[in-house]
C-alpha cells in the first residue's frame, strides 16, 4: 500500500471550503466529556485550515447510534428489553445522547471562536447546505454524527455525494477512522480532492516508514488481551522485523501451541495451529521470537482489578494447572528490555501484564522504561498499551504515539487501509 499521500501542505487551500473529517469519537458520561484529547489533537489542522482563509466544514462520528427505528427496535428486543419500552421516543432519546453539542463546546473554547452546529438528525439537508454556503473564511460549522445517516456506514454514495457538496476539498484527519470504508472517512473522497490533515500525515510518516523502510534492527512488541484481533498481524510482522516479542495476554496461546500447560491463562484455543504455523514462520525467516521465560501467575484475576493479588513468579514450562498468567516474570523482563535497547526502530502495542494492578505492572514498566531510554524510532499502539506509557510518565519520550487502535493494528497488519487509499498520491 502506498503511504506516500498529499497533506494540507501540499495544496492550495487559500480561501477554499474544506470538508475536514475528525475523530471526534470522545468518552461520554451523561452527556459530558470525560477526555477531549482527540478533541485537543484536531486543534493543530483546524488552526492551519482558518489561518489558510479556509471555511471549515468539520464532521465526525459519535459512538454507536442506530439510525433506523426498526433496527434500533429489533436490537432492543434481542438484548431483552420490554415492547413498550420500544417507542420511538426512547430511539430518539438514544440518539440524543449522541449528539454533537458537547464537542461543539468544547472545540469553541479550545479554538476561541464559535463553532456553528449544524444539527440536523440526517446530517445534510436543505438548511445545512444553506449554512455552508454561508460559511466565510475563517470559520468554522461541525455537522451532526455522521451516523446519524443510514448512508454513513454502509457508505452510500449518495450521502457521500451530499457531504461532498458542502465543500471544495475534503481533508481527512481521523486516523481512529480510517480502516473503515464509510461516506465520511472514504467514499466522499471520489467527488472532492482529498488530502491529509497533520495527524494522519504524522501516523502516515512515522508507521509508513517503519513498515517499508525501517531502521535496523527492527523490534516488535505484542501484548494485551485482544488476542484473536491481534494474532492476526504477526504474519505481516514475520516479514518485516528482526525479533518479534510476545508478551501479556498473547503469549499463552503461543506457549499452549508449544506443548505447555498454561493453567486458566488467556487461551485462543482456535489459533493454536496458526502459532504453531507462526513460530515455523519464523525459523524460515531468521526471525527472532521471543516468549517469556518466566510468569508472574495468580489465583485468579484481580478483583477489583487494581486490588490486592498474591503472586509467584513461575518458570512458563511449568504454570501450575489452578494458576493464572498476570504479567511477565523478572528474567523476562530483562530478556525484552534488552531487545528494545539493541533496536533502531520498535513497535509496540499491547501491554505486557495487567498493568492496572500495581502489583502486575513491573513487566509493562520495564518494557516501556526501555523504550524510552533508548534512543530507537518507537512507535505505540493501542489504546491500553498508549495509557500506559502516559500513566508511567515516559509519553514524551515515545517517538510517536497512535490515536487509531484498531487503525494502527490494521496498519500493522500491511491491510489497505480505505480512508488513506481515498486520498491524492503524491
Ligand atoms: P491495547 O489497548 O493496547 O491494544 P488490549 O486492549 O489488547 O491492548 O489489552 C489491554 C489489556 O490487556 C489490559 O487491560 C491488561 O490488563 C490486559 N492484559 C495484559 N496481560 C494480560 C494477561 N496476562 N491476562 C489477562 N489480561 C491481560
Ligand atoms: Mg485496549
Amino acid at each position: 500500500m502506498n503511504y506516500n499521500k498529499k497533506s494540507v501542505r501540499d495544496i492550495d487551500l487559500a480561501g477554499k471550503k474544506v470538508l475536514l473529517r475528525c475523530d471526534f469519537n470522545v468518552p461520554l458520561k451523561a452527556g459530558v466529556i470525560t477526555s477531549d484529547k482527540r478533541i485537543v489533537a484536531a486543534v493543530p489542522t483546524i488552526k492551519y485550515l482558518l489561518e489558510q482563509g479556509c471555511a471549515v466544514i468539520a464532521c465526525s462520528h459519535l459512538g454507536k447510534p442506530e439510525p433506523s427505528f426498526d433496527k434500533w427496535a429489533k436490537k432492543q428486543a434481542e438484548k431483552g428489553k420490554a415492547p413498550e419500552e420500544l417507542t420511538e421516543a426512547k430511539w430518539r432519546k438514544s440518539l440524543e445522547a449522541l449528539c454533537m453539542e458537547p464537542v461543539a463546546k468544547r472545540l469553541s473554547e479550545l479554538l476561541g471562536k464559535p463553532v456553528i452546529l449544524a444539527g440536523d438528525i440526517n446530517v445534510v439537508n436543505d438548511d445545512v447546505k444553506a449554512k455552508a454556503a454561508a460559511l466565510k473564511p475563517g470559520e468554522i460549522m461541525l455537522l451532526q454524527n455522521t451516523r446519524f445517516n443510514k448512508g454513513e456506514t454502509k457508505n452510500d454514495p449518495e450521502f457521500a455525494k451530499e457531504l461532498a457538496s458542502l465543500a471544495d476539498v475534503y481533508v481527512s484527519d481521523a486516523f481512529g477512522a480510517v480502516h473503515r470504508a464509510h461516506a465520511s472517512t472514504a467514499g466522499v473522497a471520489a467527488y472532492l480532492p482529498a488530502v491529509s490533515g497533520f495527524l494522519i500525515e504524522k501516523e502516515l510518516g512515522v508507521m509508513g516508514k517503519a513498515l517499508a523502510n525501517p531502521d535496523r534492527p527492527f523490534v516488535a512488541i505484542l501484548g494485551g488481551a485482544k488476542v484473536s484481533d491481534k494474532l492476526n498481524v504477526i504474519s505481516n510482522l514475520l516479514e518485516k522485523v528482526d525479533t518479534l516479542i510476545i508478551g501479556g495476554g498473547m503469549a499463552y496461546t503461543f506457549m499452549a501451541a508449544k506443548g505447555y500447560t498454561v493453567g486458566t491463562s488467556l487461551l485462543d484455543t482456535d489459533k493454536l495451529d496458526y502459532c504453531k504455523d507462526m513460530m515455523a514462520k519464523a525459523e524460515e525467516k531468521g526471525v527472532k521470537l521471543l516468549l517469556p521465560v518466566d510468569t508472574v501467575v495468580a489465583a485468579s484475576f484481580p478483583d477489583p482489578i487494581d486490588g490486592p493479588v498474591a503472586v509467584e513468579t513461575v518458570a512458563s514450562e511449568a504454570i501450575p494447572a489452578d494458576k493464572m498468567g498476570l504479567d511477565i516474570g523478572e528474567k523476562t523482563r530483562e530478556i525484552f528490555a534488552k531487545a528494545v535497547m539493541e533496536a533502531k526502530t520498535v513497535v509496540w502495542n499491547g501491554p505486557m501484564g495487567v498493568f492496572e494492578n500495581p502489583t502486575l505492572a513491573a513487566g509493562t514498566i520495564a518494557v516501556a522504561r526501555a523504550l524510552a531510554e533508548s534512543d530507537c524510532i518507537s512507535i505505540v499502539g493501542g489504546g491500553d498499551s498508549a495509557a500506559a506509557c502516559e500513566q508511567l510518565g515516559f509519553a514524551d519520550k515515545i517517538t510517536h504515539i497512535s490515536t487509531g487502535g484498531g487503525a494502527s493494528l490494521e496498519f500493522l497488519e500491511g491491510k489497505e487501509l480505505p480512508g488513506v487509499a481515498c486520498l491524492l498520491d503524491k
